[in-house]
């Protein structure tokens, strides 16, 4: 990461300071992944970052198989045995029976087992009839099934040599059946990264303890350690710094040496009780800082040395929107995972904004209801206050409204990027 042009003055007029998409194009071109890579067994590779791309070793199924409990039977015999077959053989599955099927034929299957040879079609049993005469077993299998029927082929989930997963890609639950499936055991995965959450402010206390006037409780501790959670990381709290140049310089500087990313929150405006950004210049380099965003102006992007530095305004409103538009991608990528992009779609707004300024892009908690019609619209929490985690709470996603857009009438479509996208269930 090497100097760019930075902007260090805080009486900036919006236009002056630096855009929305500009922050996210300094930071995807800054970045990359830092972490090294370690073999997992697949119980410890949920949600982990894959390191390496995934081919199938063999197919999956291994062998063509049934898909019902029923009768196998060889779609040519058909005609000649009149949908009536002797019972020659029984297959349940795990026990191939690798006897080749006799002519005019069928074999009790069920689902899982792997067709006897000559075998190609199933009749369900439930469309079936069972029959015996002399001694012998036989089957009354319906008519119209087509060659193939009720029968799994060998490689028709995943191919042999097939590519299903490649290095870089978040493992979800179905990633890992899948890798399961090919029977490899364990994967390689980038190493979790270490990532110390610092709050600063002289008034916060932790939950649990007293509370005198003056006295706000550290919500956003809570809110980045969950938000947290949605990555491949593991948090030490470093806990609460008070307003003090040289306690929040030298719990930096220490932690500078033992994480990849330290992230803080709260202290970084440039009053005389913000020691942060201080801090960072003093330790580091700053490569981002002032945003002309709304909430979360005082959004804070450094380095000191090899550990990266993500400093977020203290209001929890902005802590959280800036964790989600700058804070996660930048993580996964260090991580070894892809800048995450939110997911946004276009809804009509349910709102008026007489006024917006101009040169800023703002965004709001949103929410979406059906109108009469049943067509989504996109509502806003309607109080404005970025302490107001009530909001944050009402909104199931977020309102992101261009830096060009001055007002807004009801019925204008919107650009609607929903928690869900962010990995927040
Ligand atoms: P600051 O960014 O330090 O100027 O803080 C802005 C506002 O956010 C102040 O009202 C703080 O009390 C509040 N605040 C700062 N940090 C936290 C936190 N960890 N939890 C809840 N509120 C906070
Ligand atoms: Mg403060």
């Amino acid at each position: 990461m090497t100097g760019k042009q930075l902007l260090d003055d805080c009486f900036l007029h919006d236009k002056d300071r630096l855009r929305h998409r500009d922050a996210l194009a300094l930071l995807k071109e800054r970045l990359s992944s830092i972490a090294e890579k370690e073999t997992v067994a697949l119980e410890e590779a949920g949600e982990r970052i894959l390191a390496e791309d995934i081919t199938a070793p063999r197919n999956v199924p291994l062998a063509d198989n049934s898909a019902v409990d029923g009768y196998a039977f060889r779609q040519e015999d058909y005609d000649d045995a009149g949908g009536f077959f002797r019972l020659q053989q029984r297959v349940a599955a795990g026990h191939a029976s690798g006897l080749e099927l006799a002519p005019l034929a069928a074999a009790r299957i069920f689902t899982g087992a792997v067709m006897p040879p000559g075998a190609d079609t199933v009749a369900m049993q439930e469309d079936c009839e069972s029959h015996s005469q002399d001694g012998k077993d036989f089957v009354i299998v319906p008519q119209g099934l087509k060659k193939g029927a009720n029968c799994r082929k060998a490689g028709e989930d995943v191919a042999e040599g097939e590519k299903i997963l490649e290095a870089g890609q978040r493992l979800r639950p179905q990633d890992l059946a899948a890798v399961a499936s090919t029977g490899k055991g364990t994967v390689e995965v980038f190493r979790k990264l270490k990532v110390a959450l610092v709050s600063t402010g002289d008034e916060l206390r932790r939950p649990g303890g007293p509370i005198d006037v003056g006295d706000v409780y550290d919500s956003n501790h809570f809110l980045l350690r969950a938000l947290c959670g949605t990555l491949p990381v593991d948090i030490e709290d470093l806990g609460v710094l008070k307003d003090e140049a040289a306690q929040v310089e030298s719990t930096i500087k220490a932690a500078a040496g033992r994480f990849d990313v330290i992230l803080t929150t709260g202290g970084a405006s440039r009053g005389e009780e913000d020691h942060v950004l201080q801090a960072l210049d003093a330790l580091g380099k700053r490569h981002m800082w002032q945003l002309a965003i709304k909430p979360g102006r005082p959004m804070m992007f450094g380095s000191i040395e090899k550990c990266v530095f993500l400093g977020l305004p203290g209001n929890p409103v902005a802590a959280m929107v800036c964790f989600l538009l700058y804070a996660r991608p930048v993580i996964s990528v260090l991580a070894g995972g892809p800048f995450l992009e939110p997911q946004r779609f276009d809804v009509p707004a349910a709102f008026d904004v007489e006024k917006k300024k101009p040169d800023r892009r703002e965004f709001y908690r949103g929410f979406l209801r059906a109108d009469d019609a049943g067509r989504m619209n996109a509502h806003k929490f309607m109080r404005d206050g970025s302490g107001l985690i009530t909001g944050l709470r009402e909104a199931d996603g977020l309102i992101e409204i261009p830096e060009d857009v001055t007002s807004i009438r009801k019925g204008d479509p919107v650009r609607f990027l929903p928690f869900s996208g962010f990995g927040i269930r």
